[in-house]
């Protein structure tokens, strides 16, 4: 429409802000960029040479804005406003995007239903009450319920890759060091990535090039040419798709299915279906669940009352401003992953945890470099199951939401990108299935996903959003 001057930039822009204000009870986002997305809006005009020119976007509430609040959905940070800009935000503003919110998100990126957002929960716009997954929880209710088309995530152990699955969408991790993590507030330095969350493989391929780009503000950010899948995208090549025989029988009768069709489609499409083994796969969550506590526990040591946000009342002492700004900062799951984190790295138990979970990890990746012999990519379901209603996983027992991220962990552990891309709905609910392919092979993935997308519709299926007005 923009293209054929049927929307002006302007228009496009107030329409997605009226759509955010209209959806309002999704909860999906923390701060609307109102004023400044308006100004941008009018101060730009339509590029035909750039298919992110004028294209509103929503940005997950961990990527720093220069003076607009960024919290990561914690209390700590409340009040908090960057005095820079993540790489990434600017990357894609240079592209052309308009930034028209910040969006809800488990506090500090840890979690994978977004419910330990210290400003509530976010709904998933196929039903009310039930959970977007998370931890990008807010990106992506925000472009299932159509508000924005695209939006920024960050997957530290599978938060991109679930909550597009429970959402319908299609989102990608890329190869840690593809896209510079200056900016975007820590959970776990060895894992965290960042990346696009949209309808299909191809919107996120366009993301994707736009977002990358070497960076010297980040050391691991990898010394890449112009990332270009786009370009590539329609070239389809007959791969072979590995399946990964430690997680037969982990899915729900229904969840099998809509998977094996998923098989059946790829097979249909002339692409070779290979068992493969992974055989240290079963150790990624608790491999995981050392090393990002033990990573966030340093990182959030910052957030102390002194330098960012929050700050507690009636402080006696140094030591009291601390203790007190922290107790009542942080969320209970940060405070929990803080604990772990601390003892699992404490002088006694350094050896018998930490130091063993990088040794599996190790193990781990070099599982993923053996199985490359056999197979291109991976083929594997995203999550064990659909959405799940409020309140209903991990109040009791936490552990019960970690095994969420059963087949997406690993992936950040080797540090080797995969997709999320929507399949067959179970019981009317979207699922999806994930593609894993070897370091820096987003092109095949993506090319992949396509191949899947232009014979499959599930992608183009949308929420009703009535029960949202
Ligand atoms: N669900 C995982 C966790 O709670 C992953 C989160 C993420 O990828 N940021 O840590």
């Amino acid at each position: 429409m923009l293209a054929n001057k049927e929307i002006t930039p302007s228009e496009l822009t107030e329409e997605s802000i009226s759509l955010a204000k209209r959806y309002a009870s999704l909860n999906c986002f923390n701060v609307i960029n109102e004023e400044a997305a308006i100004a941008q809006s009018r101060n730009l005009s339509f590029d035909s040479n750039n298919l992110l020119s004028c294209i509103p976007i929503a940005h997950k509430d961990l990527f720093c804005i220069k003076d607009l609040e960024t919290t990561c959905s914690s209390k700590i940070l409340e009040g908090y406003k960057p005095p820079y800009t993540a790489t990434v935000v600017k990357n894609l503003e240079n592209a052309g995007c308009i930034t028209i919110a910040k969006t809800n998100m488990d506090e500090f990126a840890m979690g994978s239903s977004n419910e330990t957002s210290y400003f509530g929960n976010v709904h998933n716009p196929w039903l009310k009450n039930h959970v977007p997954g998370g931890s990008s929880g807010g990106a992506a209710a925000s472009v299932a319920s159509g508000i924005v088309p695209l939006a920024t995530g960050t997957d530290t152990g599978g938060s991109i890759r679930q909550p597009a699955a429970l959402c319908n969408l299609t989102g990608l991790k890329p190869t840690y060091g593809r896209i510079s993590r200056w900016g975007m507030i820590a959970f776990a330095s060895s894992l965290d990535q960042a990346g696009p969350i949209a309808h299909t493989a191809k919107d996120c391929a366009i993301a994707l090039d736009a977002m990358t780009g070497h960076d010297s503000k980040d050391s691991t950010s990898l010394h890449l040419g112009k990332t270009t899948t786009l370009e590539t995208l329609e070239k389809h090549t007959s791969l072979t798709l590995g399946i990964v025989k430690e997680f037969n029988g982990q899915l729900s009768a229904e969840m099998e299915l809509a998977f094996q069709k998923s098989i059946m489609t790829y097979q249909s499409l002339g692409y070779k279906i290979k068992e493969i083994t992974l055989p240290n796969i079963k150790y990624s969550v608790p491999t995981y669940y050392v090393i990002a506590p033990a990573e966030c526990s340093s990182n959030l040591s910052r957030f102390d009352g002194v330098r960012f946000g929050f700050r507690s009342k009636n402080i006696q002492n140094l030591e009291d401003l601390y203790v007190k700004s922290r107790s009542e900062g942080f969320g209970n799951e940060v405070k929990r992953r803080i604990l772990i984190g601390t003892y699992v790295l404490s002088a006694g138990y350094y050896d018998a945890y930490y130091k063993k979970a990088q040794q599996v990890r190790r193990l781990i990746a070099e599982d993923f470099n053996s199985a490359f012999k056999e197979c291109d990519l991976i083929l594997t379901p995203t999550s064990p199951g659909t959405t799940f209603a409020f309140d209903s996983k991990g109040s009791k027992d936490p552990t019960e939401l970690y095994l969420e991220d059963l087949f997406t962990i690993a992936a950040n552990l080797a540090g080797i990108p995969a997709i999320s891309v929507p399949q067959a709905f179970v019981n009317n609910l979207p699922s999806g299935h994930q593609l894993i392919g070897p370091h820096l092979s987003e092109s095949a993935i993506l090319q992949t996903a396509h191949h899947f997308q232009l014979n499959s519709d599930w992608h183009l299926k949308s929420p009703s959003m009535e029960s949202f007005l």
